[in-house]
């Protein structure tokens, strides 16, 4: 195995020439910013202006952040008094590792476990989603040119169920960690586990945003529209389910419907538009049957788009209005369910503890945005909300320092800051006995 035969010697390459390598991949993405964009936006039918501003920077955000953060790695050591013994902990990289990732922010998530990985130490072998693999080709190109040797950062692509399963199943690989839905997760478990292989799995959302009567409404408003809609909703982290304080839900209501039906679809790489394409014809369908299900539904109410758009220079893309549905139960699939796209469902609530309860009744728990000037509230609903990532008066708010994963079927493990790092590399400690005779 080629990764195998490239590990002793990257793992031996000090943390400066490992460090300096990363750094230089993030310049080169830096220095062909605009290839990239337009490769990504292409692939994945997202607006021009969101992989230029989002995307892509944020790929070479990923080098550059763990380029800095192995050098400031630490491990602890434990002095055991009374027994005279010294502990401390070795971190060695693991070997070979694998990486699995999903279509909507694709070199984005690639390269967030892609760079730590390396950073550790390890070789990587990689697997872009075959829905949208050309960033990932051209990151292959980059790495090249950027001095990392041949063998350490190996991208396969195909599909999930061929190229994908002979990753999670190589003896060799000694760590999956995975990005993708909860279901594919399941099947990865199962063959992963019994192989005793170390599992990091990021997963799929239904993500609550609450909002209060007393916020700051105009802020809320131009976040909420993004944080329903960006990306066409194809944001693991995107608010789909929108619950409103009785005494505002009617003034929300008619300002959100109006906002959002002004929100411009079209081409992904002309500029003048708020939102692009759904990233493919089976996904397309997906979304569909939710929205056909709400048109059947008495409790269920359809208050904007949800239309499929043919765009005269463009009949065979697909494009869908940004969608609000109206609920009445919270019980329902619509609430219950992950759709991934640009539907999301509205209702009230009257109190904090009401909210609060239909919020976490969900198998789901990635994150949780919060609308409120109250922080005793803030504060005590932090607390209670069943969600790895709580974002008070904001969203998408990432520092790459903090842990970021979900609970219950949202996922296992935590990424980010320090925590991948110790993914990504195995624990020793060494135990030495001293004499204190002198
Ligand atoms: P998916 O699970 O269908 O595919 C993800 C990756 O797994 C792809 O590369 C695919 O080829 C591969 N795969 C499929 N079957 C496999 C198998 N048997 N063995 C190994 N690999 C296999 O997910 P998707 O449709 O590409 O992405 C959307 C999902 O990803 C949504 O559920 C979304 O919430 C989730 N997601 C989660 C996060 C997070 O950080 N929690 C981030 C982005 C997306």
């Amino acid at each position: 195995m080629v990764a195998e035969n490239s590990f002793l010697s990257w793992s031996n390459t000090s943390l400066n020439k490992r460090s300096q390598i990363l750094s230089n991949i993030a310049d080169l993405i830096e220095e062909n910013l605009d290839d990239f964009t337009l490769a990504e936006s292409i692939d994945n039918g997202k607006p021009i202006h969101l992989s230029k501003s989002i995307d892509i920077p944020r790929v070479s955000a990923n080098f550059r952040f763990y380029a800095h953060a192995v050098t400031q790695f630490y491990s602890e050591s434990h002095e055991s008094q009374g027994l005279n013994a010294l502990n401390y902990t070795l971190r060695k990289p693991m070997g070979v590792v694998g990486r699995i990732s999903p279509w909507n922010l694709p070199l984005y998530l690639l390269t967030w476990k892609i760079a730590p990985a390396l950073a550790a130490g390890n070789c990587v072998i990689a697997k872009p989603s075959e829905i949208t693999p050309m960033t990932a080709f051209l990151l292959c190109e980059i790495c090249e040119k950027a001095g990392l040797p041949k063998g350490v950062l190996n991208l396969v692509h195909g599909l999930g169920s061929e190229t994908g399963q002979a990753i999670v199943e190589h003896p060799k690989v000694k760590a999956i960690s995975f990005t993708g839905g909860t279901k594919t997760s399941e099947h990865i478990a199962r063959t992963a586990t019994p192989m005793f292989k170390k599992l990091s799995l990021e997963l799929g959302g239904k993500n609550p945003n609450i909002i209060f009567e007393d916020c700051d409404y105009e802020k809320m408003m131009t976040t909420t529209l993004k944080s329903s809609f960006a990306n066409q909703g194809q944001i693991c982290l995107c608010g789909s389910r929108i619950y409103v304080q009785k005494t505002l839900y009617n003034k929300f209501k008619n300002d959100f419907v109006n906002r959002v039906s002004k929100l411009k679809v079209g081409h992904p790489i002309d500029d003048n538009f708020d939102m692009g394409a759904i990233v493919s014809k089976a996904h397309l369908e997906k979304i569909e049957s939710y929205i056909n299900l709400a048109k059947t539904n008495h409790n269920m109410n359809i208050l904007c788009g949800g239309e499929k758009l043919i765009l005269k220079s463009y009949p065979n893309g697909y494009y869908l209005k940004p969608c609000i549905i109206e609920v009445k139960d919270n019980k329902c699939k619509l609430n219950q369910e992950e759709i991934f796209s640009p539907v999301v469902t509205l209702m009230p609530f009257e109190t904090e503890n009401e909210v609060l309860n239909m919020v976490n009744d969900s198998l789901y728990g990635l994150s949780s945005t919060l609308w409120t000037q109250n922080l005793n509230r803030c504060m005590r609903m932090s607390q209670r909300l069943e969600t790895g990532i709580v974002w008070v008066n904001t969203w998408l708010n990432r520092d790459l320092r903090t842990p970021f994963g979900g609970t219950k079927q949202s996922g296992v493990g935590r990424e980010g800051g320090f925590e991948v790092l110790r993914f990504f590399t195995e624990p020793k400690n060494v135990c030495i006995d001293y004499n204190t005779e002198f």
